[in-house]
């Protein structure tokens, strides 16, 4: 039996929390390799390491030195091997450290530093090999993931270590640059080992005890999901449920490793299991989770006989192509299409511009755009099953008094999803959580 556990910053941020991680790895001997993340916040006012150095990275680039934010980095680190009172040179290695970011002069490599320092420090802590991500998690030129080479690097790393270290977040093109994943992204690096390994369990350890059916700032003491399924999860954490980064299923799917995630600081508690379709047990649960994000702005395209000009959307999209703009969602009527974007990737100016492209692509009747709109995810596998969930969707919608602008339901019958002001945004949650969770 092999398990994979990654530990989060939280996890990693100071010494205490750090003996919490030995003791979960010394309760089960199958728990072999480690992925660490940098450490992150002691308390919700403190700064994250990963933060810390990509504050360095700016101060270097305006003024040679790494700044008063590496300084940060350094007590941080130093601290940790302090409280936990083991024999290493951290010192040394902050300042070899600070020399190559200031040799390498790249924001990438400076930001993956967190991890590269949180690994080997716990590789001396464990006694345990450290492995650098460098060598094992392989991207292509264009800071795109190889996953079969990384598969096969690691297997060839590891094979034979009973324990090993592995920095997460990061890893390194053919020339030997580091590239990182996005924020998060260690959780993407515990599946690519996971993945490599053939492990029989991802870990995923964190500072909550699982998915919550909805985000627990806006309904009070929501339900707990026991249990979901790799396209569920890739829904919900994809619209905002923020416990594990949305691509961290893609490695372990093919190979169908479940991922559990797990609190450091309640161990006992079951967590959540990710797991296949066919290996979840649905029971008669309707949706398993909501999820959903603000700011968004919808282009809506109106034009007669739409339908039979080919090539219609297209022309659309392809102005949206031009100017790097993602769709989330492109629902449609006969003679309408609406695209929705996240508005956070809109310059000034620039939906004026599209707008006119737009105009002269397609020549639609009319063109209008709203912005300010929140899009919530209705998710689960059950709603195929149960005939009357849409019903009882917008019927409690409506109940709450909140006008929906949007709706795109997925051809997969997996997730509603519906568009509604922002400022309706909460209050939209609270009424589908009380219609399905609270009876
Ligand atoms: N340390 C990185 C971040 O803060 C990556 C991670 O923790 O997964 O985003």
């Amino acid at each position: 039996m092999i398990k994979v556990c990654k530990f989060g910053g939280t996890s990693m941020a100071s010494g205490m929390t750090m003996l919490r991680i030995k003791e979960i790895l010394d309760a089960d001997i199958a728990r072999r390799y480690v992925v660490v993340s940098a450490p992150g916040k002691r308390f919700s006012t403190d700064a994250k390491v990963t933060d810390l150095l990509l504050e360095s990275y700016r101060s270097l680039v305006e003024t040679g030195l790494c700044g008063a934010a590496f300084g940060k980095v350094r007590e941080r680190f130093l601290g940790i091997v302090c409280e936990l009172g083991i024999d290493f040179d951290m010192t040394a290695l902050l300042d070899e450290t600070q020399r190559e970011i200031e040799r390498e002069h790249s924001e990438e490599f400076t930001a993956s530093r967190g991890e590269y320092l949180a690994a080997r420090l716990t590789a001396a802590y464990l006694k345990a090999p450290f492995v650098d991500a460098r060598d094992v998690i392989r991207f292509d030129a264009e800071g795109k993931l190889q996953a079969a080479k990384s598969y096969l690097l690691l297997a060839d790393v590891l094979r034979g270590n009973k324990r090993a270290v592995i920095a997460g977040f990061y890893g390194a093109d053919e020339a030997g640059r580091v590239h990182t994943f996005s924020r998060g992204g260690s959780d993407i690096t515990g599946a690519i080992v996971a993945r490599a390994v053939g492990a029989d369990l991802y870990e995923n350890w964190t500072d909550v005890s699982g998915f919550m059916v909805c985000d627990p700032r806006i309904v009070e003491n929501p339900a707990r999901i026991r249990t979901l399924s790799y396209k569920e999860l890739r829904e919900l954490s994809y619209m905002g449920a923020g416990v594990l980064h949305s691509e961290s299923i893609f490695p372990v799917r093919e190979a169908d490793i479940p991922i559990r995630i797990k609190n450091t600081f309640r161990p006992d508690d079951p967590g959540t299991d990710i797991l296949p379709t066919s290996k979840c047990r649905f029971g008669d649960q309707v949706i398993t989770g909501i999820a959903g994000k603000k700011n968004f702005t919808v282009i809506f395209v109106e034009k007669s006989l739409m339908n039979l000009e080919i090539g219609f959307v297209r022309k659309i999209l392809s102005v949206f192509e031009r100017h790097h703009i993602s769709i989330e969602h492109i629902p449609t009527g006969i003679d309408t299409v609406s695209f929705v974007i996240d508005s956070t990737q809109l310059h000034r100016g620039e939906m004026n511009e599209m707008l006119r492209e737009i105009g002269e692509a397609v020549r639609p009747d009319h063109m209008h755009t709203f912005s300010d709109v929140a899009v919530i995810a209705i998710v689960g596998h059950g709603m195929s099953r149960n005939i009357g969930t849409s019903a009882r969707l917008f019927g409690a919608i409506a109940r709450a008094g909140v006008n929906v602008r949007m709706i795109d339901q997925g051809s997969s019958e997996l997730n509603i999803i519906v568009g509604v002001d922002n400022e309706n945004y909460e209050r939209t949650l609270r009424a589908v959580y009380d219609e399905f969770f609270r009876y």
